[in-house]
């Protein structure tokens, strides 16, 4: 059994969509990155790299690489599923905190849990995915940004 943690940040930036768990959120700025700066899933990402002990997402997906650019996460996170595989490990579970002043997740958290669970060919269950505000203090607070963290355990095969 490994466990990982992951953590990752991205500022809001006009005239982007806003990606959050694969799901495209309602909301008048989307979050600046190379890729669709889908803070979630890189943070998921970057637990799952750490339980398997190779790494982070920033060392496999540089971001000085055109390959990337504008990436939908989703494939990102499905290759380190097959990284994840091939070393033998299959998700216990993970939990994750969206940290974000605004705009409200909860309608769209059910979808997330649905998309993140078939990427990773484990059930529903196994993901949970919350979210909270940090009471209008710091950068989320004053709507900079939003940063996500994720708790990942795996299994033996
Ligand atoms: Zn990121």
């Amino acid at each position: 059994m490994r466990i990982g943690i992951g953590y990752d940040v991205h500022k809001f930036k006009e005239g982007r969509d806003l990606i959050l768990g694969g799901v495209k959120i309602e909301y008048d700025k989307g979050l600046e990155g190379h890729s669709d700066a889908d803070v979630l899933i890189h943070s998921i990402i970057d637990g799952i790299l750490g339980a398997l002990g190779k790494g982070d997402i920033g060392t496999l997906f540089p971001d000085t690489d055109i390959k990337y650019k504008d990436i939908d996460s989703k494939i990102l996170l499905s290759e380190v599923c097959k990284l994840m595989k091939d070393s033998k490990f299959k998700i216990g579970n993970i939990d994750c905190t969206i940290l974000a002043e605004k705009p409200k997740m909860r309608e769209y958290i059910p979808k997330m849990e649905i998309i993140i669970a078939e990427i990773l060919e484990t059930f529903k269950e196994n993901i949970n995915i919350k979210a909270t505000t940090t009471e209008k203090l710091g950068f989320i607070g004053r709507e900079e940004g939003i940063a996500a963290q994720s708790a990942v355990f795996l299994d033996k095969e």
